[in-house]
């Protein structure tokens, strides 16, 4: 291959995950990579929690936990317990675990009382019984188990965005990876519509091969400047606003993500070690900027203090073609399906991921641009129906904002066939497969999902069942579960073994 220059506009998260992934995996090609950023701009600096994946991309860039995690006040995140979401009797909450190997034994539990029970037997079917993250969190326990307990886990984190800016772009230097801070004002281009040069507000053309937008909502190289549309999601997610508050941190850590439903939206309370993040998405067709933040306020207990809020515009929806010419787009520049389920992250590193792998495949040419923006489409749609879901079967009926969640038609086919098989008592598991989209949200979170909102017939109508319907003992999953969890140390002291071991 020639030699070849890759510019990345942006030095957000999406920007400086994109540097070092490309960086690493490239490291024996003569492949320039330049950071473009603007400090007068400045980042989004929201973003905190992840999936588990987020694991991966600092394993296959060799950070270790025990550098990365205290540099960015990070904590570990077993799931999200959402809180009144469901007004259902006996279903207010439900957690959304990460899964665990020890799952294997009692998910198959939670599989068949929530089938059965949907037949309108009597059995548990709170989702929360099942699944060791759930029980890890509950108990403010870190999910990294004793040596002795050979089991994998899945965990998500918490962090602090900025600082984890910083240490990425630390890491990205020591890949030579190099780093402009200039304001880009204007775009040359090529006669056949490639990008050919960013020109910053001196004047100065910074010229490649390969142009990566990571510019933000602002997409100012796919959307801006080569015209790539946008397809909004607001049909079916009405939230597109969120005003941000930091609190004090507790004595005790929790390890989970919590999602409080709120009149408008709902918040977010995400653990760092110094500082809690709180958030509010709403939706400004049904309250404004002030409302929302004295709702917030409120919940925190600081209305009359001179603590500041920040306030951000959200788009939601994805570009048509996430990879234009010689430009792809990565982070908030090619799509986002508001925070809830917080997988941009995640879904950044699967571009970057995608990318590399399309390029590479095809020989350091545009080849597999197809093949990258089907499977970015596709994964933008399943995960937008999966948080669709948590709106359309919400059963709160305080404001018009709930009431026309839940009475929104506005679904997609597989999102409609998933519920439709849910409440038709059929297998889930079988439909996703059917559908292949398992493979975006397992079965066991489909189900944490419908079960968790008590998507089930009415108590009253509940009979009791067989020996069959009662194959499996709630006791015993529980006692398993217990005796598990005594592998694992408090979340506080697994945090502070770092600073620990750093001194010693
Ligand atoms: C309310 C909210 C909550 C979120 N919560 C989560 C979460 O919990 N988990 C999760 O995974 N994701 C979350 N996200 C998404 C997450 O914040 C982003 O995916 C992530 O921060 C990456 O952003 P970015 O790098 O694409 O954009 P930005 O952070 O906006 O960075 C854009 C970069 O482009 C640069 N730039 C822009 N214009 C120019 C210019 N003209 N010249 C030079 N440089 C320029 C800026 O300086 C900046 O460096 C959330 C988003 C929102 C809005």
């Amino acid at each position: 291959m020639k030699s070849q220059k890759i510019v990345i506009l942006g030095g957000g998260t999406a920007g400086w995950m994109a540097a070092n992934m490309m960086a690493k995996s490239w490291a024996d090609k003569a492949i320039e990579i330049t950071v473009v950023e603007s400090s007068s701009i400045g980042t989004i600096g929201v973003g905190e929690g992840s999936t588990p994946q987020f694991k991966g991309f600092m394993d296959y860039l060799g950070i270790s936990e025990a550098e990365w995690m205290p540099a960015c006040n990070a904590t570990y995140k077993n799931g999200i317990r959402f809180i009144g979401w469901s007004t259902k009797p006996g279903f207010s909450s439900y957690f959304h675990p990460f899964p665990a190997q020890p799952d294997d034994y009692s998910a198959p539990a939670f599989f068949h009382n929530s089938f059965v029970r949907r037949k309108a037997i009597d059995v548990e079917g709170h989702p929360d019984h099942f699944f060791l993250a759930t029980h890890l969190a509950d108990l403010n326990k870190s999910p990294i188990a004793a040596e002795s307990f050979p089991f994998e886990i899945n965990y998500g984190y918490h962090f602090d965005s900025a600082l984890l800016g910083q240490l990425l772009a630390r890491k990205a230097a020591e890949f030579n990876v190099k780093h402009i801070d200039a304001t880009i004002t204007d775009v040359r281009k090529h006669l056949d519509g490639d990008i050919a040069a960013l020109i910053t507000s001196d004047g100065t053309e910074i010229a490649g091969d390969i142009f990566i937008d990571c510019s933000g909502f602002k997409s100012l190289l796919l959307q801006h400047t080569l015209g790539v549309g946008f397809e909004s999601f607001e049909s079916n997610l009405f939230n597109d606003a969120a005003v941000v508050i930091p609190t004090k941190q507790l004595d005790t850590i929790r390890s989970e993500t919590q999602s409080v439903a709120r009149q408008f939206g709902w918040s977010w309370h995400i653990p760092l070690t110094n500082r809690i993040g709180n958030g509010y998405v709403y939706s400004q067709r049904y309250c404004n900027a002030d409302q929302a933040e004295t709702e917030l306020r409120a919940a925190l207990g600081l209305l009359d203090s001179d603590v500041e809020a920040r306030h951000i515009k959200m788009k939601v929806g994805q570009v048509k073609a996430h990879w234009s010419k010689n430009c792809i787009a990565i982070g908030l520049s090619q799509g986002f399906i508001e925070p809830l389920e917080a997988t941009a992250l995640h879904i950044v590193q699967e571009t970057v991921q995608s990318f590399i792998e399309c390029y590479q495949d095809a020989d350091f040419t545009d080849g597999n641009r197809d093949k990258h923006n089907r499977a970015l489409s596709e994964r933008y749609q399943a995960i937008r129906d999966y948080i669709v879901a948590h709106y359309r079967v919400n059963s709160r009926t305080d404001t018009n904002y709930w009431l026309d969640n839940a009475n929104n038609n506005n679904l997609s086919r597989s999102l409609y066939q998933i519920l439709q098989t849910w409440v038709s008592g059929n297998n889930l598991s079988d439909e996703l497969v059917r559908q292949n989209v398992e493979q975006y949200y397992p079965s066991v979170s489909w189900h944490c999902l419908l079960a968790g909102y008590g998507i089930y017939p009415e108590q009253a109508q509940l009979k009791s069942g067989n020996a069959l319907a009662n194959q499996h003992s709630i006791e015993k999953v529980n006692d398993f579960i217990r005796r598990c969890g005594l592998n694992f140390k408090d979340h506080r002291m697994e945090l502070e073994s770092f600073v620990a071991n750093v001194h010693k």
